[in-house]
């Protein structure tokens, strides 16, 4: 099988690799240096507006401010904001404690503290672009079987479902944004901490009785946290059919108020809540989160997923770097994985951006400069989350007092507020630079 030989190869084109692929054929497009890039995706895409990617599904993403700023550089922000929501308040409660914080942007200088958008909306529009750039080749419908590494970078064999090896690349630089679904990293004895949270998330549209007013709200239960983030009014096409993405939802020619839901459960109670009618879910839904946001009168399609913090015990080597959920899967009631592997995604852009011979794309010195900027940022989300999912998860009686005072402290201490949106909304460390 003849080699075909890369500077740059990302493997997996779900959020995370499609965004570096973009962004690296924009950076391309204003500098000399001519980079031979491919992603690679098992996936087939259809046209720009279809992709049967699951990592495009009916679930929304929290877009926070950096990722705004990110998503306008890459020339995609117009088109994601006309089917997002904003979230100009955010409520957090603790379930049966007399504490709990309302934030609102305005009193912090903010317009929002960010948007929330259906995960098929970014797919969308990403693949869009992507297909107006000529720089990056997209390679679909075949995966990444095996990787080894080889002088001067790495040797990637394809294939398709089937496994048989259809094509044989080389790569300076091999980007692994594979979501942490296949175990090439393992293959090449990179391990991973894992720290099981042994819940699941429970993830659907919410229809509401009325609008959600812009109001997020993260809500701790004894038995995990919740998140009701506000969605983008639904109206369906007169006389149409449901639409797709809703299918379970809206009413033809009718505006519906809806919120999305991540609801952490203990994982033994995750099939059960998949299982219940609609009916149920929304009463059992009721009970637990209370009438905050006005009654919940319907339900779209239930997913669930298992819920780790996993981080990779090694970012990088020569010719190597993992990115997204490969090299860190966060809780995802915080709403950061994303935001957070965006930023990642952008310094690496950059810092590549920044070489000035090919050999220096896959070396050492580049990745180290690149994991070192991120570093902090990196830190401080992913504690900042967990820590706040551990406090509020535990049921001691002494810490869920703590609980109560710390959200009226919160409420009255504005450096702590702005400490806690900063965490939120993703604009912590190097990412005040996409501001
Ligand atoms: C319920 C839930 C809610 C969330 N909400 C938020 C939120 O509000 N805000 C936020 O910032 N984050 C959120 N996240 C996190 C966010 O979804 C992830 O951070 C993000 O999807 C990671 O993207 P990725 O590209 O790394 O992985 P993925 O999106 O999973 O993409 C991986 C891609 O790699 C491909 N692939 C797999 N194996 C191979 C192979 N062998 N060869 C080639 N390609 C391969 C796959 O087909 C896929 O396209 C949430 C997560 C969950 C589960």
């Amino acid at each position: 099988m003849i080699t075909e030989p890369y500077d740059i190869v990302i493997v997996g084109g779900g959020l995370v690799g499609l965004s570096l692929a973009l962004a690296l054929g924009q950076s391309q497009s204003k500098t000399s240096q001519r980079l031979k890039v491919a992603v690679i995706e098992p996936y087939p895409m259809m046209s720009a507006d279809q992709s049967a990617n699951p990592s495009f599904d009916a679930r929304s993403t929290a877009l926070s401010y950096s990722t705004e700023r990110i998503y306008r550089r890459l020339g995609i922000w117009d088109g994601v904001v006309s089917s997002a929501a904003a979230i100009r308040r955010i409520h957090v409660s603790d379930k049966g404690q007399w504490g709990a914080t309302r934030l609102v942007a305005s009193e912090q200088g903010m317009d929002c503290y960010g948007y929330v958008v259906p995960n098929e909306v970014l797919g969308r529009n990403l693949y869009r672009a992507f297909h107006q750039q000529r720089q990056v080749e997209l390679v679909a419908s075949l995966k990444v079987s095996s990787m080894v590494a080889q002088s001067g970078g790495y040797l990637l064999t394809l294939g398709d479902s089937s496994d048989i090896p259809s094509r044989q690349l080389s790569a300076r630089l091999v980007v692994v944004t594979d979501g942490g679904r296949s175990n090439l990293a393992e293959q090449l004895g990179i391990s991973y901490k894992v720290s099981d949270y042994h819940q699941h998330a429970v993830i659907a549209n919410i229809g509401l009785s009325r609008s959600h007013e812009e109001i997020a709200y993260e809500r701790f239960t004894g038995e995990g946290a919740m998140a009701l983030l506000p969605l983008a009014d639904y109206i369906s096409p007169p006389g149409g059919e449901n639409d797709v993405s809703d299918s379970t939802m809206g009413l033809a020619g009718k505006r519906e108020f809806r919120s999305a839901l991540v609801w952490t459960v203990p994982s033994r109670q995750a099939p059960g809540l998949l299982e219940i009618s609609d009916a149920d879910f929304l009463a059992r839904l009721q009970k637990v989160f209370g009438h905050r946001a006005g009654r919940f009168i319907r339900v779209g399609e239930r997913h669930t997923y298992p819920l780790q913090l996993k981080t990779a015990s090694e970012q990088f080597r020569q010719g190597l770097v993992l990115l997204g959920n490969s090299a860190h899967t966060l809780h995802p009631v915080a709403g950061q994985g994303y935001n957070l592997a965006l930023r990642d995604a952008m310094t690496l852009a950059e810092c590549i951006r920044q070489t000035t011979t090919v050999e220096q794309v896959g070396s050492l010195e580049v990745l180290n400069h690149y994991f070192e900027m991120q570093r902090a940022d990196q830190a401080r989300t992913i504690m900042g989350s967990d820590g706040l999912l551990k406090l509020f998860g535990s049921k001691a009686s002494w810490i869920r007092q703590a609980r109560s005072l710390g959200l009226v402290s919160l409420n009255l201490l504005g450096l702590a507020k702005e400490q806690f949106t900063e965490v939120a909304m993703g604009v912590s460390g190097v990412a005040r630079e996409w501001r």
